[in-house]
């Protein structure tokens, strides 16, 4: 439809020395066999202890199409995915992971779809390689968090998405500095569809995500477009208290009608505690609400620049 377009790929980079050499050559493989162009690659190093930032600027001067942008420290995934986002400049935007579990290999068939008329063409994961309690965790999460959302999420979608550029424009947008960035792409709406594709295996390294990360992703996705835990902790303050009125009754009957002093020294200590906890869970959730409140007015930058390396010249500090 567009065959002069530009492709940008958006990759953040994280200590993945051992997939750098062959994530390289397998993107520019796929770039060159693209139809259009100038298409560029745009590495943000999240602050990488390891060889990344060597290869990448090594492979920078090489090859014009790409732009490297080292962060100043590990700001995290999604923060380096938005200075990707911030320093990209093609007509259409294929972000993905440095891993290779985003198979750079199926960018024509997205852009394909792109074609029929679509803004965003997510990839899916069919079959995760990952051991069953987190894959069962995964499915559960996206699917919660799916139903609790006031907007359409799409389900077992990570950040792996072919974009226009109107949407990544729009996604840049979003004041948040909270960064969901799978919940921002489907709020930002037009017209979005989804591929199913096997997720491949890591092609090396460890996964950068550790179980606390993956949980606090899963909250920001559930916080930052919700306000249903805060109803959920509503509605069990009703129930418990409906409990409370007709067990005062209950208990004012039997005193007075049977003349019985109700008893249940256990059952009281049992159902302080429990309410005790309930109500710590709900102050919890709202300080889930107002921590995120904090963290947005205080308005920092979601990443600071340390070089940029583009256009074959040697990376300059920012
Ligand atoms: N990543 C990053 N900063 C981080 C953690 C990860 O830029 O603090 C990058 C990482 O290099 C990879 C992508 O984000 O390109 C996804 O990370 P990973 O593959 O470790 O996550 P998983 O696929 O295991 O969820
Ligand atoms: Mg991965």
């Amino acid at each position: 439809m567009n065959p002069a377009r530009c492709v940008s790929l958006a990759i953040p980079v994280f200590n993945e020395e051992a997939v750098l050499p062959e994530l390289l050559s397998r993107v520019a493989g796929i770039l060159d066999q693209t139809p259009g162009g100038p298409h560029e690659v745009v590495f943000v190093n999240d602050g990488s202890s390891d060889g990344s930032q060597a290869l990448l600027e090594t492979a920078a001067a090489r090859d014009q199409r790409i732009t490297v942008v080292a962060l100043s420290r590990n700001f995290g995934h999604q923060a380096a995915l938005s200075a990707a986002f911030d320093y990209v400049t093609g007509d259409v935007v294929l972000a993905m992971d440095a891993d290779l579990q985003d198979t750079p290999e199926i960018l024509p068939d997205l852009l394909r779809r792109l074609d029929e008329g679509f803004d965003v063409v997510v990839v899916r994961r069919a079959a995760r390689k990952e051991s069953w309690w987190l894959r069962v965790a995964y499915h559960t999460a996206y699917r919660l968090i799916a139903r609790m959302s006031d907007i359409p999420l799409t389900v077992d979608a990570g950040d792996f998405a072919l974009m226009t550029r109107r949407v990544v424009d729009a996604i840049r947008a979003l004041p948040e500095r909270e960064r969901y960035l799978r919940g921002l792409r489907s709020w930002v709406g037009y017209r979005q569809t989804s591929v199913v594709v096997p997720r491949a295996e890591r092609a090396g390294g460890t996964s950068k995500y550790s179980l606390g990360r993956l949980i606090s992703l899963a909250m920001d996705g559930a916080f930052s477009f919700s306000l249903v835990p805060l109803r959920v902790s509503a509605a069990v303050g009703f129930i418990a208290f409906g409990f409370a009125i007709l067990f005062s009754i209950y208990s004012i009957f039997v005193r007075l009608v049977l003349g019985r002093v109700p008893q249940g020294f256990t059952a009281l200590i049992v159902v302080m505690t429990f309410l005790a906890g309930l109500v710590l869970i709900a102050v919890w959730i709202v300080g889930e609400y107002v921590g995120r409140i904090y963290a947005e007015v205080k308005h920092r930058p979601l990443y600071v620049v340390d070089t940029v390396a583009r256009g074959g010249r040697p990376a300059e500090r920012r």
